[in-house]
Order: structure tokens, then sequence, then C-alpha cells
């Protein structure tokens, strides 16, 4: 029984690093870089993966999800849906007609993972119900790693996680046994961002170009909890990102029952659904990134030509090292 590392790839400096190690710790020809491609990536990170093949010789496995099934599904269900009872709320659990006109209207398969996944569930992901990473990273990663498994191999999953990210990362282990033949492995768990980068820069790996434009992090494009400062920089640096949300966030509110679904916001009850989409589409949350104090103040420090998101603004302080070693 032979063991494959797998290596889950993001784009980012974290599973770079992850990815450096495993290839420099185990045998060649064992490591295998996957990435879990959502569609709602920024074109820099798709080039970024191209030159990660180039510069080390290796070939990155793309797996993308397809919810043709389910949206299939989903459009029969609607189209059927006969119901007579109520919700807790007292709300017909029926589709309405007209719900049902709108949403058969546009509820087909794109091939875009995250919005054929969005109009499928008839809403957005959110923080309570991060339902995206679940369906378009961690179950395309597991059903790679257990095809793997199924055909005779033993698997180590190598995990680019550090305690320090977050809350939720501080217990993170080194190393588990998941059981079934398969591993995780997480070496850099006690490591900084900075020993990350230092540690692929003196390997002479470049980090992706949008840790250098604002972004601590790269995923998705954005992604549903990216923080104010963040969409403030993709609003001034990818404004085209952001009217593809703005088109997602129509196609997905008609394919909700509801009539109504936001990018960046839970749902609240009690609200009037239009009132809500109102206040929380994508182009109001964009305005609220420019104020500070809870969004009633524009942020007159950003509107100088000084600071703000124009300027070199890494998190990590990037700009200064991209700087000297293109001097
Ligand atoms: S990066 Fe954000 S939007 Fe993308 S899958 Fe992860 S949590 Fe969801």
């Amino acid at each position: 029984m032979s063991t494959i590392h797998v290596i889950s790839v993001s784009g980012g400096k974290d599973s770079l690093a992850t990815l450096l190690i495993a290839m420099e710790r185990c045998p060649a020809g064992s490591v295998v870089a996957i990435f879990c491609d959502t569609g709602n990536e920024h074109e820099q990170t798709y080039a970024y993966l191209d030159y990660l093949e180039q510069a080390l010789g290796i070939t990155i496995i793309r797996l993308k999800a397809d919810f043709s099934r389910q949206l299939l599904v989903k459009r029969m269900f609607i189209a059927r849906d006969v119901r007579t009872g109520r919700d807790k709320a007292g709300r017909r659990l029926r589709w309405s007609n007209k719900a049902k006109r709108r949403a058969l209207s546009v509820m087909h398969p794109s091939g875009n993972p995250f919005l054929d996944l969005c109009m499928w569930k008839g809403r957005f992901p959110s923080r309570k119900a991060q339902f995206c990473t679940e369906e378009l990273k961690r179950n395309m990663a597991v059903g790679y790693q257990l095809d793997l498994m199924e055909a005779g191999h033993r698997v180590i999953s190598w995990q680019g996680v550090r305690r320090d990210e977050s809350h939720n990362r501080r217990n993170a282990k080194k190393f588990e046994r998941v059981g079934g033949g398969l591993r995780i492995c997480r070496p850099i768990v006690e490591w900084t961002a900075a020993q990350v980068f230092a540690y692929s820069a003196a390997r002479g790996l470049q980090p992706n170009p949008l840790h250098l434009q604002g972004m601590g992090r790269v995923g998705c494009m954005p992604c549903i909890n990216c923080n104010k400062a963040e969409l403030r920089q993709i609003a001034t640096r990818f404004p085209q990102h952001l009217e593809r949300i703005a088109e997602w966030e129509v196609l997905v509110s008609m394919c909700s029952k509801r009539g109504g679904s936001t990018f960046m916001a839970d749902a609240h009850p009690g609200k009037d659904r239009r009132q809500v989409f109102a206040d929380l589409n994508i182009w109001s949350r964009i305005e609220w990134s420019k104020t500070t104090r809870g969004g009633k103040q524009f942020n007159l420090l950003d509107a100088t030509e000084h600071d703000g998101a124009g300027g070199c603004s890494s998190s990590y302080g990037l700009c200064e090292q991209a700087e000297l070693e293109s001097a």
C-alpha cells in the first residue's frame, strides 16, 4: 500500500508553504497538489497556479463541483409543489405561482460552482450557514482523497492551517489520525504569517500578487466573510468582481422562494425582505465599507490621496519587500 500526500492548494501563502514542506520531506511522486475551484476566484489566482506549476515543475489538479443534478431535482420539486401547510412563521410552504415562474426562468446550470450552489439553495451562504466551504472545497477534497483510499492508497492530508489565524483554529493539532487510512498533517500550525512568507521567499517563490494588493487572505473574490477594509480594497481595485456579485444577487434572489438574498448579509426575521435587499445588497455594503464607526460616517482619511485603498497596503507589509526585490 503506497502513501499519497495530498495538499489542497488555495493560491495563498499558507498552502504554498505547506506544499513546499511536503515536497521537501516526502518521496518524489508521492505528493499530489489539488485546487478546489469555487468559481468565485480572482483571475490572478488562476494565473498564480500556472506560475506555481511552472516554478515547481508540478501539476495542480483542478477540482470543480457540479450541481447540475441538484438543480434539476430542485426544478422538478418547485414545478410540482402543491403543498398546503404553513411554516412556523405562518407562511405558506408552497411556492406561489409567481415565485415558481421567477425561479424556473433562471434555475439552469451556469457551470459556475458558486453560482449554481447558491441557485440550488435559493440563497447565499453566511457565517452561520457556511455551506460554500463544505460544498465547494471540503467535499471536493475529501471526495478526491476517498477515491485514492478506495484505490488502495494510504492518504495523508496536508493542511496549511495556523493557530494564530483565528479563534476557531487556536487548538488545531499538528497531526491527527482520522481512521480508514487517512491522516492529517498541519506542519505550519505554530508558524506566524511572516514565517510563512519568509519560508517561500527563501525558496525563490513569489507570493500571490493579491497578497500585495491589500488582500490578507487569498480565497473567494470576494469572500462572504471579508471584512470592511478588504471590501473597500476590492471595490477600488477589482470592481468587476463586485459587479458580478451584483448580477448573482439578482439571479439567486430569483431562485429564492421569498424573492431575495444578499451576498453579505444573513436574513433579518421580521423585516420586509425588499427593504432588507435594498439595505444590504452588495452596492449598499460597498458604501458601508467606505464608512467608519458602524457605518455612519465616511472615513475622511481614505479620501485623501496619501492613504486608502489606492496605495500599497498589504496586511503583511509585503509591499516594501516587493518594491525592494524589484528595485
Ligand atoms: S472563501 Fe469565503 S466564500 Fe469562499 S468558500 Fe470559503 S467561506 Fe465561502
